[in-house]
């Protein structure tokens, strides 16, 4: 029997206290977690402790640092090319990767997107691609590579279970323990898989508002510093937008609506916010590839990134020009009187496109690819009584009640427009 090093009632009571958790008493808890030695009900004691009393940053350099070492560590040294990635902290509508892991890759720049399936009312990019007939989530690192090393270049997959599995325990475990919106453990958990991905730069897409995970932008900062020191750190150049979550992004939520909205973006076209952001992360990441006058709106408009993303597409046994699912049955919600859309909160819209069944309630069951939301107007747009506000579709009508609950307080009109923010607000560097 080996004898272990350390007690887990130690580490847990002294964080608890206040106390700041030596670094072989805390890669020792990561590693033994993820061995099974320390068991959850310890973890989740001391991912509590951690909540209410946070993490100087060394510990949660050394956090990230023990989680990146429980797994493999990819490297794309000898790609030949640049690597960059982007993350997003998740929100509503957020479709972003699709149009810009092929734009960035019109430039030679590797794009390793290792991507998940969503959880809850934020939707994830594998669930929405998975509404294209063919398309293949599932990539060997040697598929992976080859992809990036060609005139491809960018490759959306899913995590291999080889990269940071004291993640992976960890936030399942926080997922039932109420102890997720902790900066430390989103930061450490973030950055753990991007940095043992293997990317050169990253740029993260950092979201504040209704419905993101941190609600106000000083919560948001805080989390983009920390992620920007974490990576900067160890390497990786890294850089965060922050930017806003209160409204959803674009015209549609769901998965098939999102990846049709995504296709307008690469025809030139799409909702102006869709564009802006794509275009704003498309520039950040090709400044950390050293290409800061690429001229990115060029290559959505002349084709150039359409073109990429049918091959990323076929790449992965994908029909870029085949249908996408329609729904069997849809709702309309209409104006009750004139006047001007006044709010649109992102997250009841979220919870109502969960409820279709756009998203999941355990990760072990489906999405349905074509239920969603698909809004027709959005804050400052002038309405008449009657007119069509918001489309619900789903598989099954017995869904619309509780996902019409869910928007009974979602949105306002009022008799002139709201005062409008920036959507990008700032920009965080090392
Ligand atoms: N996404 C992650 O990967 N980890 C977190 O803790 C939160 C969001």
């Amino acid at each position: 029997m080996t004898i272990e090093p350390f007690d887990a009632v130690d580490v847990i009571r002294s964080k608890r206290d206040g106390g700041v958790v030596p670094e072989p008493a805390l890669r020792w808890m990561v590693d033994a977690y993820t061995r099974g030695y320390v068991s959850d009900a310890q973890m989740a004691s001391f991912a509590m402790a951690v909540f209410q009393r946070g993490m100087e940053r060394d510990e949660i350099r050394v956090l990230t640092d023990a989680m990146i070492a429980s797994g493999e560590r990819m490297t794309f040294a000898s790609l030949g090319k640049k690597t960059v990635d982007k993350h997003s902290t998740g929100g509503v509508g957020d479709k972003i990767t699709l149009p810009l892991a092929p734009l960035v890759a019109v430039f030679g720049v590797a794009v390793p997107q290792l991507s998940g399936r969503g959880l809850g009312h934020t939707g994830g990019t594998l669930d929405k691609l998975e509404s294209i007939p063919g398309w293949r989530a599932a990539l060997s690192n040697e598929e992976m590579f080859e992809q990036m090393k060609g005139d491809v270049g960018a490759v959306i997959c899913a995590a291999g279970s080889g990269l940071a599995p004291a993640d992976k325990k960890l936030y399942a475990l926080r997922d039932v323990t109420g102890t997720v919106e902790a900066i430390p453990l989103i930061a450490s958990s973030i950055m753990s898989k991007k940095i043992a991905e293997g990317t050169d730069a990253l740029v993260l897409d950092v979201k504040f508002g209704s419905g993101a995970f941190m609600q106000d932008i000083d919560r948001a900062r805080e989390l983009a510093r920390t992620m920007v020191a974490l990576g900067t750190d160890s390497g990786v150049a890294t850089t965060a937008l922050l930017t806003d979550m209160n409204v959803p992004l674009g015209l549609a939520i769901g998965n098939a609506n999102e990846v049709r909205e995504s296709v307008e973006i690469l025809a030139g076209g799409g909702p102006a916010d869709v564009r802006e952001l794509t275009l704003a992360l498309a520039q950040e990441m090709l400044a950390l590839a050293g290409q800061p006058d690429a001229d990115v709106e060029a290559a959505l408009d002349d084709g150039r990134a359409m073109d990429s993303w049918k091959a990323m597409i076929r790449a992965q046994d994908g029909d870029p020009d085949a249908a996408l699912p329609t729904a069997r049955e849809t709702h309309v919600v209409t104006a009750t009187a004139d006047g001007v859309m006044t709010r649109l909160d992102a997250l009841p819209f979220g919870i109502a496109a969960w409820r279709l069944g756009a998203g999941r309630a355990r990760a072990e069951d489906p999405v349905i690819h074509e239920a969603g939301i698909d809004l027709h107007v959005k804050p400052g747009d002038r309405v008449v009584a009657g007119q069509p506000l918001f489309t619900l579709s789903a598989a099954d009508e017995a869904r619309f009640p509780r996902a019409l609950q869910a928007l009974e307080d979602a949105w306002e009109l009022g008799e002139s427009a709201p005062q409008t923010a920036p959507l990008v607000r700032e920009r965080i560097t090392a």
